[in-house]
């Protein structure tokens, strides 16, 4: 008889990893499918190792800048292999760990192709043969990859995706990135630091697209001055590749040389059509449809993650599987707000945004005040010579509620959690004590500025 289980999570991503955790502390017998390598593409060809690299990479740029901070260093050799190295044990250390939580939250794990014939059963395709699991529930946490584009197909040689573009073995001399968004501008700082050429062809009028204009602004001039190329409002028409390396096509544009091409132009859901088929999935274009309680149109089955093109993000994969695996062990969740879960671009500097920002604002036509603040009067940020960009909080005038906050700056990523607590009405926050010097104290300033009471901002007229 086939091993029964109360839930199956297919997926050993974020997304999946999290909800079969979550599922087990709540009590019910969990297993767990997964085809690769556990802790999906945040751990093995995303999050983890890019941030590794780009950790890497911005130590060496602040050694660079030891003399302006009044220390003597010998000579800074950049060494690419040992900074892989450092990565792999990076993603090798997480991998274990992930697989230990597992094992210690009695999750089952099956390794293999994990398909859904029908609802209630998971058959795994395994190195051994398959084999057939029942169950009470599904979880489908499948993921993405990144999208192809037909006319210049990956080779994994000189026509790349991010996949191989965290791992080659040399840094090559020049690199054409296509798509100046999150994981091409990323992977442009990790590059021209380590002194490759880098151009990236954007064919939106600015790098980071979904962000406000003056995101773009900024980060366009922060990449000019590590070297790096944006061709914005650039449509590639065509990469000709040989022996040497590749040609570029760019409309209206001389053609490009480079070694590598980095095709960075989004992820596409990892939908098993197999799956779909037989549980009769109702889809949105390439991904899977859920509603707000992360239900499929399947009784008793539920999708997470990249598979739902909802935020492509591994924390938005984490706060899906919190709620369907709520909802898979009983309980009665929804989905929060979506423009609440923080978007963050690991840049030098980093971008950092929560809630709405002006773009949202003036599509829904609200009248808002955006207050502002500069690092480069922020105390910490100065004594810290990392006191490039600026924090903007948008206040909406109907409700004088703060609706966005959108921040520039070094380490601005980690001041997320506290952006987000700045949404809503003013009557918490004003109260709240920020530590002197902090970079923290930009987000007080520019919230005071939102509502015209900012201590270090003169006063508008
Ligand atoms: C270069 C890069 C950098 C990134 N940086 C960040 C970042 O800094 N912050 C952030 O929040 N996000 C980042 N992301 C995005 C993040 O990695 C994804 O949003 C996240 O991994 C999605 O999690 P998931 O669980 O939905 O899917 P995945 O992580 O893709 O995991 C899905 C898993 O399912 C497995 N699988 C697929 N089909 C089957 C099957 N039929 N049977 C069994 N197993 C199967 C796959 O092998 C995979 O392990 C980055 C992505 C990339 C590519």
């Amino acid at each position: 008889m086939a091993e029964r289980f109360n839930v199956v999570v297919i997926g050993g991503g974020p997304g999946g990893y999290a909800a079969a955790i979550r599922c087990a502390q709540k009590g019910a017998s969990v297993a767990l499918v997964e085809k690769d390598e556990m802790g999906g593409t945040c751990l093995n060809r995303g999050c983890i190792p890019s941030k590794a690299l780009l950790g890497s990479v911005h130590f060496m740029t602040l050694a660079r800048h030891a003399k302006l901070m009044g220390v003597e260093v010998g000579q800074i050799t950049p060494n690419w292999t040992a900074m892989q190295k450092r990565k792999d044990a990076i993603v090798a250390g997480f991998r274990s760990g992930v697989s230990g939580l597992l094992r210690s939250n009695k999750v089952k794990v099956f390794e293999g192709r994990g398909i859904v014939p029908a609802a209630g059963q998971v058959r795994v395709d395994g190195p051994d043969g398959g084999s057939t699991v029942a169950c009470d529930k599904i979880i489908l946490a499948t993921g993405s990859a990144p999208i192809q584009i037909g006319a210049f197909p990956y080779d994994g040689q000189t026509i790349i995706s991010s996949t191989e573009a965290l791992s080659l073995p040399a840094v090559p001399a020049s690199m054409v990135i296509i798509g100046g968004g999150v994981i091409g501008c990323e992977m442009a700082c990790v590059y021209a630091a380590m002194g490759c050429t880098v151009t990236i062809v954007e064919a939106l009028p600015q790098v980071l697209p979904t962000e406000d204009d003056w995101v773009g602004a900024l980060m366009a001039k922060e990449l000019k001055k590590l070297g790096i190329t944006c061709l914005t409002g650039g449509k590639v028409t065509g990469v000709d590749t040989s022996d040497q390396g590749a040609v570029v096509h760019v409309e209206s544009h001389a053609d490009i040389p480079a070694e590598k091409v980095l095709v960075a132009v989004g992820r596409r859901a990892c939908c098993d059509s197999e799956t779909v088929q037989a549980l009769g999935l109702d889809m949105n274009g390439p991904v899977v449809k859920v509603n707000r309680r992360m239900e499929t149109s399947a009784p008793g089955v539920y999708a997470i993650g990249d598979l739902v093109g909802t935020t492509y993000l591994a924390h938005g994969a984490f706060a899906e599987a919190e709620v369907a695996a709520a909802n898979a062990t009983g309980g009665n969740e929804e989905m929060q707000d979506y423009s609440l879960i923080p978007r963050a671009v690991y840049t030098f500097p980093e971008v950092a945004s929560v809630g709405k920002n002006e773009k949202a604002c003036a599509a829904e036509r609200r009248q808002v005040v955006v207050g502002s603040a500069p690092f480069r009067t922020n105390g910490r940020s100065v004594c810290h010579n990392e006191n490039v960009g600026e924090v903007r909080v948008i206040r909406d005038k109907a409700t004088d509620r703060v609706v966005g906050v959108t921040m520039v700056g070094a380490v601005v990523t980690e001041m997320t959690a506290a952006a987000r607590a700045l949404l809503g009405s003013r009557e918490p926050i004003e109260r709240v004590c920020f530590a002197h010097p902090t970079v923290s104290e930009v987000l007080k300033e520019a919230w005071e500025d939102a509502f015209g009471i900012s201590l270090h901002v003169p006063p508008r007229r």
